[in-house]
């Protein structure tokens, strides 16, 4: 592509709204475009780069044995009310109506379309497996929308789904996705780790989130190289040593704690540890229902609490919410730092961590007070230890083997999951087996957020000039600087050498811009394509050209030059030896 022909405009500042690095670049470089809060254009430039993801993505399920289709984004109501979904997805569904009344949702995840598919036609189990996926654009109400395409309201997935006989065929497929997955992301060119991971409404048991190692990342994930070990915080189980608590049970006394609200404070006060005092935290476990189902957890002062394990231990679709102040005054008589366990009429969880602590101290539901020796059974009713709080870095690794947990942070680019029969039982897709009984029929689901993953390209390789594309993802593997497009000679040399280039299916762009050589590297280094040539009028004259890999670009002595006629062949030795 000659960039004097195309639609690309580079921005020298990052906008307002871009708070992390990858998504201030592909704005910059022109890549993305917003049209409204979570939705883009994917400009040319972003666009080759998706069907390069994409490419790598069909390759790898069709050598599987998946076959492509193509599902409605339009979806009526009534199919997601077979499972519930309708309801139970809640606003992240975008909802609406046609002008004969009747409802829809916009595809947000295609279980339902799909099931309702392969329903229609599955008889026996000679049908069966069958694997099919699709590349398609989601709908997404998220609440908040960020980080460019990272969290779209708008985006690419592509979503696969699996259909098997039993337990063990849908392991194996399970299995051959997620090899697919590892082959897709190590193709990509990414830096990933694999980990387990909840499986939030989608249902099912089992599954497993390819992250993409990042700082700016979303999700915090646990890794203990030891067992080799890998999961997100939402679900990383900790060990904790049991309390030794002094089995001499002491008087319940109330003291007076003016002023003091939070754990800090009180532990600076009583000089106790953060970890011997007790918090109590309050939620709402009614999973979206009309009136507030109150549930409060006890925990050790320096631990927090994980919203995910405390929805599992409940047994929610959706994650409890923690109850505001008033919410919490109009239950206890007190505001949250003065709060604890003693006469609330409500259930009481207790974290794992404070099994064996006695003679503690807790909020007296009253504000300013605190109660001391207080204790498990005798004082409150608690139903039970449970894990409930978040793993944090050096917390003992449960798997064994004596590790410790690293803390990282990453991207979710995948996820396979292991439905079972939820929805086939809900939407009756079964088949007959050998002995003609009806069977549901097991499934999985397995997604790759493809925009994202674009963009999670970026956010792991750039530099402070720009983006540094990996060789599989750039939109195109050279970059040609032509600095001066009006002496016919270097014009001459420059197209001839690109012409050779686009002929041999070299993927390039040559900036001919009427610009200054100072813009041209600016705009090369911002955009990042992994080879750079430059032809200027002082270089064709000795025969030369200046060529540089983008990766180096920073450091003026990677810069080397090559006889204008070898360049061709040490584009494509170099290509040759980048794209193992
Ligand atoms: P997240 O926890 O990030 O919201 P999810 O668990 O809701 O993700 P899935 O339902 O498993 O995601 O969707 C499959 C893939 O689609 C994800 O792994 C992710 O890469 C991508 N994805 C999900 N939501 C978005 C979004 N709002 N914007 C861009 N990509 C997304
Ligand atoms: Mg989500």
């Amino acid at each position: 592509m000659k960039w004097s022909e195309s639609h690309l405009y580079t921005l020298k500042e990052k906008p307002a709204d871009a708070e992390i690095t990858s998504h201030a670049l592909m704005v910059r470089a022109g890549l993305i475009r917003k049209l409204a809060p979570g939705i883009y254009t994917y400009g040319p430039l972003a666009l080759k780069a998706i069907r390069k993801v994409e490419k790598v993505i069909r390759e790898e399920l069709d050598r599987r044995g998946c076959q492509e289709l193509l599902m409605p984004m339009v979806q009526p109501r009534e199919l997601w009310e077979e499972t519930n979904r309708w309801t139970e997805m809640g606003d992240g569904l975008l909802k609406f109506e046609n002008r004969n009344g009747h409802s829809f949702c916009l595809g947000a995840t295609h279980e339902e379309a799909i099931t309702d598919f392969v329903r229609k036609d599955l008889k026996s189990y000679r049908n069966l497996p069958v694997n099919l996926y699709q590349i398609q654009t989601k709908y997404r109400d998220e609440i908040r929308p960020r980080f460019g395409l990272m969290r779209g309201r708008e985006f690419i997935m592509k979503d696969a789904y699996s259909f098997d006989l039993d337990l063990e065929g849908a392991q194996e497929s399970y299995k051959k996705m997620y090899e697919a997955y590892q082959a897709i992301f190590t193709r990509l060119g990414l830096n990933f780790v694999i980990v387990q991971a909840d499986s939030g409404n989608i249902g099912g048991n089992q599954s497993n989130e390819f992250q993409v190692l990042a700082e700016s990342g979303e999700d915090g994930l646990m890794v203990c190289e030891e067992a080799n070990y890998a999961a997100n915080v939402e679900i990383a189980p900790r060990k904790v040593k049991p309390k030794q608590g002094d089995q001499n049970l002491q008087e319940v006394e109330e003291f007076a704690t003016p002023g003091l609200r939070t754990i800090t404070d009180l532990a600076k006060s009583t000089g106790l540890a953060e970890n011997d005092l007790v918090k109590t935290m309050f939620f709402d476990a009614s999973d979206g229902g009309d009136k507030i189902k109150p549930v409060a957890v006890l925990l050790c002062g320096d631990d927090e609490v994980n919203a995910i394990k405390l929805k599992n231990v409940l047994n929610l679709t959706n994650p409890p919410e923690l109850l505001n102040d008033k919410e919490v005054k109009e239950l206890t008589g007190a505001s949250p730092g003065s709060c604890g366990p003693v006469d609330l009429k409500i259930p009481v969880y207790s974290d794992q961590a404070l099994e064996g602590h006695t003679n503690f101290i807790v909020g007296a539901n009253k504000d300013d007070f605190h109660l001391k020796n207080v204790n498990f059974e005798r004082d409150f009713k608690s139903e039970g230890f449970f894990d409930l709080c978040l793993a944090k870095e050096g917390d003992e690794c449960p798997e064994g083997r004596g590790g410790k947990y690293k803390a990282y942070r990453g991207i979710e680019v995948g996820h396979v999951f292991y439905l079972g029969t939820k929805y086939s039982e809900k939407m009756g897709a079964t088949y007959l087996n050998k002995e003609g009984k009806a069977k549901p029929v097991e499934m999985g689901c397995y997604g790759i957020g493809v925009t994202r993953t674009v963009q999670a390209a970026i956010e792991q390789s750039h530099d402070q000039n720009g983006i540094v594309w990996p060789l599989p993802v750039a939109p195109y593997q050279v970059h040609i600087c032509l600095l001066d497009p009006k002496d016919e000679k270097v014009s001459g040399v420059a197209h001839d050498f690109y012409n050779k280039l686009q002929e041999n299916g070299v993927e390039v762009l040559m900036d001919d811009r009427d610009e200054r050589p100072g813009v041209k590297f600016k705009d090369a280094d911002l955009l990042g394509m992994p080879l750079r040539f430059t032809v200027g009028g002082r270089g064709v004259e000795n025969g030369e050209l200046e060529w540089v890999e983008r990766r180096l670009s920073g450091d003026k002595s990677a810069k080397k030059t090559v006889a204008i006629d070898e360049a061709f062949d040490l584009v494509m030795s170099w290509l040759k030896e980048n794209q193992k």
